[in-house]
């Protein structure tokens, strides 16, 4: 490929474009400097590998108007010129399946959403999904062909070695279903499956309140409680992929009976159903809709006493396991996520000054605790950055030099 002798240089050179157009990829368009930033290249570096993808006609600059920049010159953006392609990210939640189609340049280009009993209908679920997905394919106006991965998330821990549901008593109609297989059968393309903790940490790495950050961690609060573990840019699995099980750290030995068969667990006590089982009798109307846990955040945003006390209670508590998390793997950030981060400040208050007693001074100090981008779409946005990262990777494997 080079003249003997610059073979080391023009490998490297070519390695380092390959991680320019990467992260474009991964994370549609970004600055010269973000690219520096999140690829760890000197801004020399990727300068001139900008130019030289810009004379292949591989990039191209966009307009910079963001929602965010507050005054001053937007710094312009970039894109691949490669959206021909396209990848698909489907959600499987409790109770609905949705599915989106986005291209390489990460635009949204078509979305679907079904409510069913995916708990105990798992083959309907995952027909119900393929279905969906060729629609939403057909909307986008992208070819069968066009379409080169899926991501899929599923609400429950994963064994991504068989590419199965790794709990029974979470999705029990599941049980030894081999999720992967059976939907690379249905869509004819290489599929990954996640849970719905590393999904919502994908989706913030990607395009929310973890877009700069490449050491956060992401945490689920709502049903049940997870954490998705962003560590050096990439996410923390473990040997069995159950990183992030913080929702089951004992808070203490003599506490209530958890479903995983321990006591006194984190869920026990800050969980949506621990915070519902506190408040609901006393704001339950008679004869009326029983009360959910968006009905709890509303009456807490609203400043009901009992509401606010419930989900300040569940922050401190959620802050004391959240302290142990920052003694261990020191992160940056920590952005919460799930439906009762939409307390906003009532949970996040509490959350901070518990994490600030409980953890280390030198992991205490620096971290910060925000809320997250997304809620709703956390899993969906997840599955298909999910995708994106497994085309970048496949290509990085695929052509070294
Ligand atoms: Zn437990």
């Amino acid at each position: 490929m080079s003249k003997k002798g610059d073979g080391t240089l023009a490998w490297l050179r070519e390695r380092n474009r390959q991680r320019v157009v990467g992260i474009l990829r991964e994370r549609g368009r970004l600055s010269q400097a973000e690219i520096a930033r999140a690829t760890g290249l000197s801004r020399t570096t990727v300068h001139s590998l900008i130019g030289e993808l810009k004379g292949w006609s591989m990039v191209r600059e966009v307009d910079a108007t963001h929602p965010d920049s507050r005054g001053g010159r937007p710094a312009v953006q970039l894109v691949l010129r490669d959206s021909s392609q396209a990848v698909l990210g489907i959600d499987f939640g409790h109770s609905h399946v949705q599915v989106a189609i986005a291209d390489l340049a990460r635009n949204l280009r078509a979305e679907r959403r079904t409510d069913l009993d995916v708990n105990h209908h798992a083959i309907e679920a995952l027909d119900t999904s393929a279905r969906l997905a060729f629609e939403a394919l057909a909307e986008s106006g992208f070819e069968r062909g066009s379409l080169i991965a899926a991501g899929i998330g599923i609400p429950g821990p994963v064994d991504r070695e068989h590419g199965t549901a790794g709990s029974a008593t979470i999705l029990p109609g599941w049980v030894g279903l081999r999720i992967a297989s059976e939907m690379e059968r249905r869509l004819g393309l290489p599929v990954e499956i996640e849970n719905d903790a590393n999904l919502g940490a994908l989706a913030e790495l990607t395009w929310g309140a973890g877009k700069d950050c490449s050491n956060f961690a992401y945490i689920k609060a709502a049903t049940g409680i997870g954490a998705g573990l962003v560590v050096n840019g990439q996410l923390l699995r473990g040997a069995s992929g159950t990183a992030g099980e913080i929702g089951h750290t004992t808070l203490d030995e003599a506490g209530a009976l958890c479903y995983c068969g321990n006591r006194g667990c984190l869920e026990t006590v800050a969980s949506g159903p621990a915070i519902l089982r506190l408040v609901a009798n006393a704001n339950d109307k008679p004869g009326g809709e029983p009360l959910t846990l968006a009905g709890v955040i509303e009456l807490a945003l609203e400043g009901e006493v009992r509401s606010r006390r419930a989900i300040h209670d569940a922050g401190r508590e959620i802050g004391v396991a959240v302290a142990g998390l920052c003694n261990l793997i020191n992160p940056e950030r920590v952005i919460v996520g799930g439906l009762l981060s939409r307390a906003g400040e009532v949970l996040l208050q509490p959350l901070r000054e518990s994490l600030r007693r409980h953890a280390v001074q030198a992991a205490a100090q620096k971290v910060e605790v925000v809320q997250a981008v997304f809620v709703e779409r956390a899993e969906l946005l997840g599955s298909l950055a999910l995708a994106l990262r497994g085309v970048r990777a496949r290509q990085m494997v695929a052509q070294p030099i």
